[in-house]
């Protein structure tokens, strides 16, 4: 099992990138901005929970988050591995995961990849991604910046956790999408070679 994480503050690039890089890899793309959004959309009680943090631009709790990764992970047990895009965002969801791993996979986690964005420029990003998402937690500039207050307070540490275990690789997250992809595809052919 291969398990990547995509990490970055929020507007980074991390859903473009991930999605990309599965097709390219065949990887499967978890993403858990995604599944609360598909939760809230069809009013699950875990979409209704989730709805009251996500529109502060607060993090879900970690358990509920958690669970809901389980979940993922576990109905997708034929796939060859993984990229992780939004989790983990605390040290406690990076433990979790690490026993999620071994217990769902005898696995760990290969390389997590972070992506290096100015604030400013998330700020900009996702105001200009707002037009098309119509993601609620987008429009509002109060919301983005709590979003990137969040990053800071909770979850940049996390990269910490990763860097200890010598599996954080740092890429530019500026430029334009096909480079950063490129950067990014060849980190992942290196992980790849090394598991062959
Ligand atoms: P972005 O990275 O642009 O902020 P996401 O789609 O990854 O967007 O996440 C949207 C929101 O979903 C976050 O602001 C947060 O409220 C919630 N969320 C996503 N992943 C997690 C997580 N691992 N832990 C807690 N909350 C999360």
């Amino acid at each position: 099992m291969i398990i990547i994480v995509l990490f970055g503050p929020p507007g980074s690039g991390k859903g473009t990138q991930a999605q990309i890089l599965a097709q390219r890899f065949h990887l499967m793309h978890i993403s858990t901005g995604d599944l609360f959004r598909y939760n809230m959309k069809n009013n699950t009680p875990l979409g209704l929970e989730a709805k009251s943090y996500i529109e502060k631009g607060k993090l879900v709790p970690d358990e509920l988050t958690t669970e809901m990764l389980k979940d993922e992970l576990q109905r997708n047990s034929d796939q060859k591995g993984f990229i992780l895009d939004g989790y983990p965002r605390t040290t406690s969801q990076a433990e979790a995961l690490d026993h999620l791993l071994q217990e769902l996979y005898n696995s760990d986690v290969d390389k997590t990849l972070a992506l290096h964005v100015e604030d400013e420029a998330l700020v900009k990003r996702i105001l200009k991604r707002s037009i098309d998402s119509g993601r609620s937690d987008d429009g509002d500039e109060n919301i983005i910046r709590n979003r990137i207050k969040e990053y800071y307070e909770k979850t940049e540490i996390v990269s910490e956790y990763y860097k200890n275990q010598n599996k954080l690789v740092e890429v530019k997250g500026e430029g334009n999408i096909e480079e950063i992809t490129q950067a990014l595809s060849h980190e992942l052919e290196e992980i790849l070679q090394s598991k062959d």
